[in-house]
């Protein structure tokens, strides 16, 4: 039965995204139940068609301005899990459905999938049309590169499978794709067994290069299987909280402006002893800045990740995200940079960066542009203000970032807030040679969806 919903009642809640700084409001929000739905979604009249899976990017990418957006939250059924020979278990779902719900599906049968966000109220279709980074990609790669297959209603509404064989290029296109070729409208997401309990370490640094260093040193332990990192403004309680303990009081009173914590977790515990020993050999830490302790993974993956914790309390903040990817040997002058453009609470407000290693041959999506250098990292500039904040000047920080993020080699990731979203040069710049495939891709699949990310010159 199509349950469509039509109608005005809902569109306040789709005028947004997480970053609530730009309003726009649609004509119409369709939340499709059955894929007949999503393609008479796409034949509508509408000039502009936006996808919306919960709506985490901050720069608009799932809003329009009085046209339709597709809001795929009700597309979420979780099918089978089945096993292909060569691959082993995979789940097949409908790409409206939360990671949440497909982890925990999978989790009770046994198994999760390789890669999963730290925050997974996250949709299947979005990140796999953002890239999907994970603390377990420095190992497996991206989300988009962990589903084998894809069914997608393109934007001229027609219906169809993808996977490295079939409709290849359609395959690629939308792994990253931002909901420019069409809705994904089903995934086949790749299992492995999952862990019944986790180790997990801390690691405080006081030293920029000292964390950068020592989080690509990590990458090379193989008994290891997550890797994230925060860096956070000197507070006692935001210490504690982030550490998950106390630590001794010398530490608390020598505190430098900046505090860097990465976060280390391995599926089996019995290797703990194994890691201490590592650190001890190739890491310059002191065990009195560490801290280890065991927990139930369900409860440590469904936990509100420490990013979010203290956000969640404080009501709902606008978010500037500034987000992108750098190779590891320009990433301590990078991030230099960003702390010189203006004081911490000027800039971030009440946000932290994330920053995330990552194997630049492990991810094989091929639009999902990344600095060359195998080692690199993920890195969120996550800004956040309570109101009243100055948004124009936040946005100036964001597009200056973005300057220098170019002048170093790193990409950008476009899930933040920024001008450069509405300007192809800017994207021709961003594919480079790949870009005459872009346009290839839209004038193959579609001319009109997610039109707050301009490709190829469409709007005036
Ligand atoms: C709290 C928070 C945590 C985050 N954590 C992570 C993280 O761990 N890893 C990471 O990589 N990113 C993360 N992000 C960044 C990013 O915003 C999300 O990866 C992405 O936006 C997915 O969220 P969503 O499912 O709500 O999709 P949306 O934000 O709604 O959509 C993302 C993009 O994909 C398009 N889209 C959505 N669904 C579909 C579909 N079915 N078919 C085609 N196109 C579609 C939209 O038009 C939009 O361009 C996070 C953001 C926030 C705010």
């Amino acid at each position: 039965m199509n349950q469509n919903f039509r109608g005005t009642g809902m569109l306040d809640d789709h005028s947004y995204d997480f970053g609530r700084a730009k309003k726009q409001e649609p004509k119409t929000v369709i939340c499709p139940t059955s894929i007949d739905a999503i393609k008479e979604a796409l034949r509508g009249p509408e000039a502009d068609i936006a996808i919306r899976g919960r709506a985490h990017c901050t720069g608009g990418q799932s809003l329009t301005a009085g046209g339709t957006v597709i809001d795929m939250k009700r597309y979420s059924k979780i099918g089978e899990i089945t096993e292909r020979e060569g691959i082993g278990h995979i789940v097949e779902v409908q790409a409206g459905a939360s990671w949440k719900d497909v982890f925990n599906y999978c989790l009770g049968r046994g198994l999760i999938p390789p890669v999963y966000a730290d925050w997974l109220d996250l949709t299947v279709g979005g990140t796999v049309s953002t890239g999907g980074v994970g603390q377990c990609s420095f190992k497996k790669g991206l989300q988009a590169d962990n589903v084998i297959a894809l069914e997608v209603v393109t934007g001229m509404g027609e219906v169809l499978y993808c996977d490295g064989d079939e409709n290849q290029f359609l395959f690629n296109l939308v792994r990253g794709g931002l909901g420019q070729y069409g809705v994904i409208s089903r995934a086949w997401v790749k299992l492995e067994t999952a862990p019944k309990m986790v180790a997990v370490h801390k690691l405080l640094y006081t030293d920029l290069h000292q964390y950068l260093a020592a989080q690509t040193k990590l990458t090379e332990f193989e008994k290891i299987d997550g890797i994230q990192s925060h860096i956070v403004v000197s507070e006692k309680e935001e210490l504690r909280r982030r550490m998950a303990t106390d630590l001794p009081e010398d530490i608390y009173n020598a505190l430098t402006e900046r505090l860097y914590i990465v976060e280390v977790m391995q599926y089996s515990c019995e290797s703990s002893d194994d890691f201490m020993r590592f650190l001890d050999e190739n890491l310059d830490i002191q065990p009195r800045y560490t801290h280890s302790y065991e927990m139930d993974f369900w409860q440590h993956a469904n936990r509100v990740p420490p990013l979010l914790e203290h956000p969640l309390e404080q009501g709902a903040p606008k978010h500037h995200h500034c987000c992108f990817f750098i190779g590891a040997s320009r990433a301590s002058e990078l991030l230099a940079y960003v702390f010189s453009q203006t004081g911490h609470e000027q800039a971030m407000g009440k946000g932290t960066i994330l920053v995330v290693p990552l194997k630049r041959s492990l991810i094989k999506a091929p639009y999902i542009v990344l600095p060359g250098e195998e080692d690199q990292f993920f890195v969120g500039i996550l800004r956040r203000h309570l109101e009243p904040c100055e948004f124009n000047e936040l946005i100036r920080l964001n597009e200056s970032t973005y300057q220098k993020i170019l002048e170093q080699g790193g990409a950008i990731y476009p899930v933040g807030s920024g001008g450069f979203l509405e300007d192809p040069v800017f994207w021709r710049r961003h594919y480079g040679n790949m870009y005459k495939e872009i346009v290839e891709g839209k004038m193959k699949y579609d001319l009109r969806l997610s039109p707050n990310v301009n490709l190829i010159a469409r709007k005036k």
